[in-house]
């Protein structure tokens, strides 16, 4: 199965690294006609805004047609960005999950941290870099993860987002899961 890694800015490496141990083919997307030539796609950490610059109109409009036809994995500014609703400021969304976030929403305190949440019910470490928070989680969207009171996995159907960083960590659990979806949604050839 081909999984795209959107490689326009940020951390998309350490996902391509974590996805090839998996065992997955990995495309590094870097120009919209890309989109055709894989199965499933994830949207790595960097500036959301940057993304939203380097993609232009039409790459936002080639990227909205996947997210809502194709699995897709978001990480930070890639849960930033497939969200409906985005605030601090507010910005455009893909709207692929009935989710509001708020970006940079712990401060500069706690900036970026190593937190323990729990993932499907089992601890798992999470990496928080300038997260964002999901303030509200709308109808038919499932929350996966939590740390403390915050839902910081979420998804619905094959589209999933979390605000932190699963690439940094050594476990591969969570792209484990991704791949399953990924999996599921091309048996059923969606
Ligand atoms: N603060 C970034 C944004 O608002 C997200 C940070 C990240 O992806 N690590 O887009």
């Amino acid at each position: 199965m081909g999984v795209g890694v959107l490689a326009l800015q940020g951390d998309f490496d350490a996902h391509r690294r974590r996805l090839e141990e998996l065992g997955a083919e990995v495309v590094l997307v870097k120009k919209p006609e890309q989109f055709d030539a894989i199965d499933a796609l994830v949207i790595p950490g960097g500036e959301s805004g940057t993304f939203l610059k380097l993609l232009g109109e039409n790459g936002f409009a080639k990227l909205k047609d996947f997210v809502r036809a194709k699995p897709t994995f978001g990480t930070c500014a890639g849960c930033i960005l497939l969200a409906t609703e985005v605030e601090n400021p507010k910005q455009a969304g893909l709207g692929a999950l009935d989710i509001t976030v708020r970006r940079n929403a712990y401060g500069r305190q706690i900036d970026s941290s190593i937190r323990a949440g729990l993932f499907l019910g089992d601890p798992i470490e999470m990496v928080f870099i300038r997260a964002p928070r999901i303030e509200r989680v709308g109808a038919g969207v499932e929350v996966i993860a939590t740390e403390g009171q915050d839902a910081v996995l979420v998804r619905k159907g094959s589209t999933l987002a979390a605000t932190f960083h699963p690439e940094l960590s050594d476990d591969p659990r969570i792209h484990q899961y991704f791949l399953q979806i990924a999996e599921n949604g091309k048996r059923q050839g969606s």
